[in-house]
């Protein structure tokens, strides 16, 4: 697989049990929806009722045509901007894979961390009462589990991909 962004071969990398293929070059990561699924079945328990959903607002994507393309497909990709997320995600309409450049995902663990910490998380622990939270450990413990790696890549995935009716149909509206 080519890197989306400069052509040099990807290079294959095991993170906790996912592959990802990533450039030495330009450090970009590529996520295949195959791999992203591995996430799925992991801490399911403990995410259930995570409820955030950084797009929530369907009409404030803003899609384009990307210069990179699919490492899998060789398609264009398309860049997904959204107000008030710290990152332009770049994805395959065919295959709905996802490029990220680097520093990308570092910034969107910390938007994920503080978006459940602060809002929601707080929210949740405050209405289900102090037992719950005895009982599930303490909440240091439960930040500490949001910031694994698997955890986020699995709201990440969760909620992106489910968006993904709404992002072709924009796709499918653009120009060109
Ligand atoms: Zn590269
Ligand atoms: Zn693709």
């Amino acid at each position: 697989m080519k890197c989306a962004k400069c052509n040099e071969n990807l290079k294959k990398a095991d993170y906790k049990g996912i592959k990802l293929d990533y450039c030495d070059d330009c450090q970009g990561i590529w996520f295949d929806r195959d791999e992203l699924r591995q996430v799925k079945d992991k801490e399911d328990e403990f995410l259930r009722w995570v409820d955030i959903d950084p797009w929530e607002d369907e009409a404030k994507f803003k899609i384009s045509e990307s210069s990179k393309s699919c490492p899998v497909c060789e398609m264009p990709l398309y860049t997904v901007k959204y107000d008030g997320f710290p990152v332009e995600i770049d994805l395959c309409n065919v295959c709905h894979g996802i490029w990220l450049d680097k520093g990308e995902f570092d910034k969107i663990i910390d938007y994920m961390k503080e978006k459940v910490e602060k809002e929601k998380l707080l929210g949740y622990l405050k209405d289900i009462g102090e037992e719950f939270v005895e009982i599930f450990v303490g909440p240091e413990r439960i930040s500490d589990e949001i910031a694994d790696f698997l955890v986020v890549m699995k709201l990440f995935e969760y909620r992106l991909l489910s968006k993904m009716p709404a992002i072709s149909q924009i796709i499918a509206r653009l120009p060109g």
